[in-house]
């Protein structure tokens, strides 16, 4: 066992107990960890602070019920979590989920993985995340509407601009982040930026829609550069309809590449000679009306496969923009049989500690989502900015921003993953992250 795996398991027995219980809050320190642990040994300072034995004990985790009445009477009682991770460079930041299938696990190792995405951007933004296990599928717009009303009465306390800063998730979007923010400002009387992804008209910014998306394809052109190389001509497979898979369709066919899937959990839609923009505005279009991907329109050159997987065309990229675990060994293995020269991660976590094994024997080339989408974050880190300076950007300026942002991102993690001849972007993404934080949390002394 080398050293760093020797420093890992000691650090992972360290880990409390009950978190054994949570296998993706394990796997998500156990990958940093990894690449951590040999750097914070060799700094006195941080070894002697525990700066990642904090790290992985949140600051608190907020546990609430939430009490709502459906259109027909019915009372119906769920429950809602926030994980404070860290806000040692800054107010305390992350998406809220609302999804059946969310535990604490997720929230946790989501909660913190946003440490080190949002120290990544360079801006002063702090680790959180939190959601509910409410379903929103099915549901009218005024149930949707009571629900975050009733989430948001349990949850304004522990909010607030200078303090914590949720925005969207899976299935948190503009309209969900609208009833939210109303019932904060409502509660607490006064308005501010207690929450990003707000529409336009009430304090948001503009591209924040389309961040993660695009600043996914910034990510994968500026490492495509280091090679020479464009992303123009590459075939591109994207799994995933909503929000960060549509725009990083739409920015990779702007950009010159043909994407050739979108999908969802009904199967895949597959374009061999690309999606053209009508094909991913029809996608958009069945996301929004809560529809699956089967029965595109006759006159698509698109054609539909059941319960397929995107992986299973061969491809250059691959772009996993759908949901946590949802490349398993199996779907690596096609991956690397696929031909693909690279992964990158829109989704966060979509790889499994075992099918990441698989990529890198088979040589693809892996961007981890804490660099790769953190795009979402860094123009909300801009929409707190404009909020509070009460002077919005054009759309044009965020978008330059974002660029800049992804590319020094980039950057930042190539610096720290260079190795003999190649990169490893999720080491580099690891010890940047970690630095800095190590940095703030060394200096703010032991608390
Ligand atoms: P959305 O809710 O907009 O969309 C998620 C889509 O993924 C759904 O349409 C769902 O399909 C599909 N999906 C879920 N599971 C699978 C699966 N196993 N196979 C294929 N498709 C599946 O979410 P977002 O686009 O906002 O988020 C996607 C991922 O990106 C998440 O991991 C999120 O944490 C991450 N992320 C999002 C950011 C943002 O700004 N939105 C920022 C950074 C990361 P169906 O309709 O069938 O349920």
């Amino acid at each position: 066992m080398d050293r760093a795996a020797a420093l890992t398991e000691v650090f992972m027995n360290d880990l409390s107990q009950s978190d054994a219980e949570m296998p993706n809050f394990q796997q998500a320190v156990r990958e940093v960890a990894q690449d951590v642990l040999t750097v914070e040994k060799n700094d006195p300072a941080w070894a002697a602070a525990k700066v990642l034995r904090r790290l992985a004990e949140p600051d608190r985790v907020i546990s609430f019920g939430v009490t709502w009445m459906d259109d027909a009477g019915e009372v119906h009682v769920n429950r809602g979590w926030r994980v404070q991770a860290s806000n040692a460079i800054g107010p305390y930041k992350g998406g809220l989920r609302f999804h059946p299938g969310v535990t604490l696990d997720d929230l946790r190792f989501l909660a913190f993985e946003q440490c080190f995405k949002n120290a990544l951007t360079g801006l002063p933004l702090g680790g959180a995340k939190g959601g509910s296990d409410f379903d929103p599928n099915g549901r009218s717009d005024t149930e949707i509407m009571r629900f975050c009303q009733a989430f948001m009465a349990k949850l304004a306390p522990h909010i607030g601009p200078d303090l914590d800063v949720p925005a969207g998730d899976i299935n948190v979007g503009p309209r969900e982040i609208g009833y939210l923010f109303g019932a904060w400002s409502d509660r607490a009387g006064i308005y501010g930026g207690a929450l990003t992804g707000k529409g336009l008209s009430y304090g948001g910014s503009e591209m924040r829609v389309e961040a993660t998306g695009f600043g996914l394809i910034y990510f994968v052109q500026a490492m495509l550069a280091r090679q020479g190389r464009d992303i123009e001509g590459h075939r591109v497979a994207v799994s995933g309809k909503g929000n960060v898979a549509s725009h990083a369709a739409r920015k990779a066919l702007q950009a010159g590449a043909k994407v050739i899937t979108l999908s969802d959990t009904s199967g895949t839609l597959y374009a061999p000679d690309g999606l053209t923009a009508e094909e991913i505005t029809w996608v958009e279009d069945r996301k929004a009306a809560g529809d699956d991907l089967s029965n595109p329109p006759a006159r698509f050159a698109a054609s539909f496969r059941e319960g397929e997987q995107p992986w299973i065309q061969e491809a250059d990229i691959a772009l996993p923009c759908a949901t946590q675990n949802e490349i398993g060994e199996k779907a690596a293995q096609a991956i690397v049989d696929g031909g693909y020269a690279m992964l990158a991660e829109g989704a966060n976590m979509p790889v499994t500690a075992d099918a990441l094994r698989v990529l890198r024997k088979g040589g693809v080339q892996y961007a981890p989502g804490k660099a790769a989408n953190a795009g979402g974050v860094a123009v909300s880190g801009l929409e707190m900015s404009q909020m509070s300076h009460r002077r919005f950007m054009s759309a044009e300026e965020v978008d330059d921003a974002l660029k800049t942002l992804m590319s020094d991102i980039h950057d930042r993690v190539a610096a720290e993953g260079q190795g003999d001849g190649t990169i490893d972007y999720a080491r580099g993404a690891n010890i940047a992250g970690y630095r800095r934080l190590a940095r703030a949390i060394t200096a703010q002394g032991v608390l």
